[in-house]
């Protein structure tokens, strides 16, 4: 339609939806489908949230709360990312958002000006770039190499930045690559951001799931002069089984959280209210439940890794993030969308074109479902990439 903004016919429809839409088909019309295309866990939300969420409703906490969302949230996430992360907030520096997707999208909108560009390193999340996009910012891919484990290098950061860079996205633990930076990898990326003063976007949403020797670690507690560059995004949807509840947060320095918290006034006011009291009771009730998922994706990646490995015609990073193998599928001689499609439609498997999130060569495969669906989907992987 001719009137549609120009801000939104620009954006690239979801190039993921036409796989997950045939594979919901098939599913529906009680075919058996090997679901290995998820981005969520499978466990549900625990109890002592639901709980503390119902018990908000029925005491009549389903009002309007400020934009920025209830004290008392504000402040728990202050003091969890003080205690976890090393990072000196203040309750007032932190606001609660619609989900970490709501996150990135406040900070971007608050930062990126008409023409600014903004460093993404590929592979990345698909929504980065047409978040930039929606902001009036010109998105800057950044391919990283395999052999540097899909991160990005300081070399890589400093050769693609110009005077129009504005922005850098940092997701570690990452999806769909499951690369998780060290200290020391942030800090040479800090350094060249602090060259010419780019505003960091650090997207740590699987901070939780780490495995094997990886540690999570927040650039902005690296130094004061990242911490004044940074702003973290973080939330509840991953390691709490949270995501339809739709809440996260950002925390950055004073200035650019009022100027969010601005925006968020204007566009959607605050999170839902009886799920920041969810959200509430996630950090401050002591529970298992997240070492427990981790515990369990890790038996999965283990399993996974071991039968991806075993497979000779394509190469997969060990993930140490999050829930999800990116695996390069190049010497199998056919591109990502075509791949996934045979993949659906002749083994019933259902996997992520790699072409969205920029690499075209690869898919994404989650772990996130039981270890019997995993099996099953490997095998019917493996007798795929064997025939081709
Ligand atoms: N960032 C990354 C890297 C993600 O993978 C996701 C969810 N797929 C989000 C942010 C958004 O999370 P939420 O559901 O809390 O909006």
């Amino acid at each position: 339609m001719e009137s549609i903004s120009s801000r939104v016919t620009q954006v690239t429809p979801s190039l993921t939806l036409s796989i997950t839409n045939q594979a919901k088909a098939m599913k529906a019309k009680g075919e058996e489908v090997y679901g290995l295309a998820g981005g969520e866990p499978d466990l549900d939300t625990p109890d002592f949230i639901k709980e503390a969420a119902i018990k908000a409703i029925q005491d009549g906490k389903t009002k309007y709360t400020p934009a920025a969302g209830i004290p008392e949230l504000r402040e728990a996430i202050a003091k969890k990312l003080k205690v976890e992360n090393k990072l000196d907030y203040q309750a007032s520096q932190v606001i609660v958002n619609s989900g970490a997707k709501h996150s990135c999208m406040n900070a971007i909108m608050a930062m990126v000006e008409e023409g600014d560009e903004v460093i993404i390193p590929a592979p990345y999340w698909v929504s980065y770039p047409e978040m930039v996009r929606l902001a009036g910012g010109v998105p800057v891919i950044v391919e990283t190499k395999e052999e540097n484990g899909w991160k990005l290098t300081p070399e890589e950061f400093e050769e693609n930045m110009t005077g129009l860079t504005k922005m850098i996205i940092i997701n570690s633990p990452g999806n769909p690559t499951g690369a998780v930076y060290t200290a020391d990898e942030l800090k040479a990326l800090g350094d060249v951001a602090l060259l010419e003063d780019i505003v960091i976007l650090s997207d740590e949403i699987y901070e939780h799931l780490l495995y094997g020797d990886a540690k999570h670690v927040s650039i902005a507690s690296l130094s004061k002069e990242l911490y004044d560059l940074t702003i973290t995004v973080g939330g509840f949807s991953k390691a709490y089984s949270m995501t339809g509840w739709r809440l996260g947060w950002i925390a950055a320095p004073a200035e650019i959280a009022q100027a969010i918290s601005k925006i968020q006034g204007h566009t959607t006011s605050n999170a839902c209210t009886f799920a920041q009291y969810g959200g509430l009771a996630a950090l401050e009730q002591k529970s298992t439940f997240v070492e427990d998922l981790r515990a369990e994706y890790d038996v999965r990646r283990q399993f996974m890794l071991a039968r991806l490995k075993a497979i000779p015609n394509i190469s997969v990073v060990e993930p140490e993030g999050a829930f999800y193998f990116f695996v390069n599928c190049e010497q199998l001689g056919m591109k990502s969308v075509n791949l996934c499609d045979k993949l659906l439609n002749r083994y019933r498997v259902a996997a992520v074109p790699g072409i969205a999130f920029g690499n075209d060569n690869c898919i994404r495969i989650s772990y996130c479902t039981t270890l019997d669906v995993l099996n099953e989907g490997v095998t019917r992987f493996e007798e795929f990439c064997r025939a081709h």
